[in-house]
């Protein structure tokens, strides 16, 4: 396939998985490169390996449907680091275990009153494993951005220095890992692993309660770590001494070095967090609808980022202009929408009330314009907003196979496309589904 094409192509693609996964919708998609399409085989070029992981975890089938979509062919996806825009030649180091958000960097994280100890903490060890704070432990409540400042530290060390060896998971991974190594009797390759690195970054270590073993194997690698003056840094949900269960001898080292509290951030920074995420989607707000979500949401954080999903959710797939109004309409009393469970239901319901049809109807093998039109938009609709395939949407409606539903889908998005009521039609039931209130 001609470079060109395949390029142009592959833009399509690339806003159509947006749309299909408005929760993993990035402006950095925009950096991907394609540097081989073949029709049937689409290998998509990354910057680093973190950027691999990431998209192999969060973002393959999204992008293999909206590969499948846009070509009407069945299409392999896979990602694999562009060598000739490769960020950084030590992508190598990243080990199955350092699984890095590319979103989670320091530059993507938005410093106030609430989080400022914590995020200089964890700056100055980023530039000096080992030297500063040891430990580093920062704990705060679900969704303050302890996960988020742990990746930021690896990734700004490594980027640092071509050497360092980093190990960063999770507290439960840890324990899992032992649990594994002792029932291979191989507990002596686990603690080299853990015993031999740079910086040891263990997230959510409220998980060692009651786990007296683990709990033992920790503290020896704790120790060999910082007898060899090894970075360690951990998070957790309350400070040390809070941690039900947990041994004296843990706590009192936990609390050797420097134990940053993170607090739910005020209005200013809320607002201007809601900023940053909108910036990484690359959605165009306004300060008042910001500051409008800024103070819908005041515990978590992670609850902003709902909120923004579910309007970058009606932008894409209904089209819509966001206005403050629409903001307020969408996010009204429950905040989480795109989080919600959207069934093929849902969608069936909706359609079928505005048209005034029945499912049998829709199920049935009627072809004409009354009945097949509301049938195509439930496929466009169960296509864009559930994460259902092809047969399963055909399955709901009357036992039809994937290539019918892939027309209806083509079919609706070029109708949307070239008549405004169709695209008026298509946002207001993308509403009324998306703010049906939940079960
Ligand atoms: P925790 O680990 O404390 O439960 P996370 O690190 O998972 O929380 O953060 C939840 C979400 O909130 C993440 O998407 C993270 O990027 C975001 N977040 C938290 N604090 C900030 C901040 N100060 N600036 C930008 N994003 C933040
Ligand atoms: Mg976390």
């Amino acid at each position: 396939m001609a470079a060109r094409v395949a390029e142009d192509i592959f833009a399509d693609i690339l806003e159509r998985a947006k749309t299909l996964d408005p929760a993993n919708a990035r402006k950095w998609f925009d950096k991907l490169t394609v540097p081989h399409f073949d029709g049937g085989s689409l290998r998509i070029g990354c910057p680093d390996d973190a950027t691999v992981q990431f998209l192999r975890d969060n973002c393959k089938s999204s992008f293999t449907r909206a590969a499948q979509q846009i070509t009407g062919h069945l299409v392999s996806v896979d990602f694999s680091v562009d060598h000739q825009k490769e960020s950084s030649p030590r992508s190598e180091r990243y080990g199955p275990m350092l699984r890095l958000n590319p979103d989670y960097t320091f530059e993507n994280f938005v410093v106030g009153p609430s989080n400022r100890l914590a995020h200089a903490s964890c700056v100055a060890v980023s530039q000096s494993l080992g030297n500063t704070y040891n430990p580093l432990f920062l704990y705060g409540n679900s969704g303050l951005g302890k996960t988020h400042l742990l990746h930021a530290v690896c990734c700004e060390a490594m980027q640092r220095s071509d050497s360092a060896v980093i190990q960063l998971l999770s507290c439960e991974e840890f324990v899992n890992r032992f649990i594994r190594a002792i029932e291979e009797g191989n507990v002596a390759g686990f603690q080299s692993q853990f015993r031999t690195v740079d910086a040891l970054v263990i997230d959510d270590v409220q998980f060692l309660r009651e786990r007296e073993q683990s709990q033992q194997e920790f503290f020896h690698t704790f120790n060999a770590l910082y007898n060899n003056g090894k970075q360690i840094i951990l998070s957790a949900d309350s400070p040390p001494g809070k941690i039900p269960s947990l041994e004296e001898r843990l706590i009192s080292r936990f609390n050797w070095g420097l134990v940053a509290r993170i607090d739910p951030p005020s209005y200013e920074t809320r607002v201007a967090i809601v900023q940053k995420k909108a910036h990484l989607r690359d959605l165009s707000i306004s300060d008042e609808i910001a500051e409008y979500i800024a103070r819908k949401v005041q515990a978590n954080i992670r609850e902003l980022e709902g909120a923004l999903t579910t309007l970058y959710a009606l932008a894409t797939t209904a089209g819509e202009q966001i206005t403050l109004e629409l903001a307020q309409t969408a996010l009204n009393g429950q905040i989480s929408l795109a989080a919600r469970h959207i069934s093929i239901t849902d969608i069936i319901e909706a359609v079928t009330s505005h048209f005034d049809v029945r499912l049998a109807d829709l199920q049935s093998k009627k072809r004409s314009q009354s009945i097949a039109e509301p049938r195509q938009i439930c496929m466009y609709l169960a296509r864009n907003l559930t994460k259902h395939s092809l047969e399963e949407i055909g399955g709901h409606l009357g036992g039809r196979d994937h290539t019918t539903v892939m027309h209806a889908c083509s079919k609706i998005q070029n109708a949307k496309r070239s008549d405004p009521q169709m695209h008026a039609l298509l946002s207001e039931l993308t509403k009324q589904i998306t703010q049906t209130p939940q079960a």
